[in-house]
């Protein structure tokens, strides 16, 4: 099957309220344009170094969206391309995104990204970290950040009881939130979960975005040494 092909077949699969993100690491920029061309406008990075060097090839209207682990030494750079990043996982790279947006007269989306997977190896915030940012986030009326939500990746594994359950606990917490600090705040309304392995049920537990590469771009060559 082609990429585009390929495309066709998820965007099936993805219901319309649910943005699907394609998740283009690792892919040359050619791949990228092929599913533009089919319609597709949502990519997703995990790579700053890797952003920088795609975003200036593509058009305008490419929405990109950061997935990976940010350090804070890398945010200034990637402010004038990114829409949302996926992966705050501190106050202080909260913060910093704020004030880099700031500084560039920008508003950057911005999801929390939980840790809900049951093995060792994800990253992410607690519940009671994710919390007490959102504290903070209340406090501070940051004028160029928006927390539009929750991110998080489930196990790597085959158990779909497993993968369901810790969807549904970051789901309950979404919920939590929402009550508690969102209640008038229309912008917090994204569950960004699910990948090529788990996005139909992701979908089935209320996902409203999936961050999905594999089933698209098909296998990612890693270039080592
Ligand atoms: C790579 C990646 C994805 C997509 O993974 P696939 O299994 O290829 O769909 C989604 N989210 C994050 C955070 C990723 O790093």
């Amino acid at each position: 099957m082609s990429i585009e092909e390929r495309l066709t077949t998820i965007l099936k699969e993805v219901p319309p309220k649910v943005k699907l993100i394609a998740v283009s690491k690792t892919q040359p920029v050619d791949a990228l344009l092929a599913v533009y061309r089919v319609g597709q406008r949502m990519f997703g990075e995990n790579k700053a170094q890797e952003l920088l060097q795609k975003a200036p090839n593509m058009p305008g209207d490419v929405e990109w969206h950061f997935i990976g682990h940010l350090q804070t030494n890398k945010v200034r750079s990637i402010i004038p391309y990114v829409h949302t990043i996926h992966s705050i996982d501190s106050f202080r790279l909260l913060k910093m995104v704020h004030d880099e947006a700031a500084r560039a007269n920008r508003t950057i989306h911005c999801l929390l990204q939980i840790y809900i997977a049951t093995e060792e190896t994800k990253f992410g915030l607690s519940e009671i970290e994710a919390i007490d940012i959102v504290k903070r986030y209340k406090q501070e009326q940051f004028q160029h950040v928006k927390v539009v939500g929750l991110m998080g990746m489930a196990s790597f594994s085959e158990e779909e009881q497993l993968i369901r359950s810790e969807f549904r606990a970051i789901k309950k917490l979404f919920n939590q939130m929402k009550e508690v600090y969102f209640n008038d705040d229309p912008w917090f309304k994204e569950l960004s979960i699910g990948m090529t392995s788990d996005f139909k049920i992701a979908i089935e537990e209320g996902s409203t975005m999936v961050r999905v590469g594999t089933a698209i771009f098909g296998e990612r060559q890693y270039i080592t040494g």
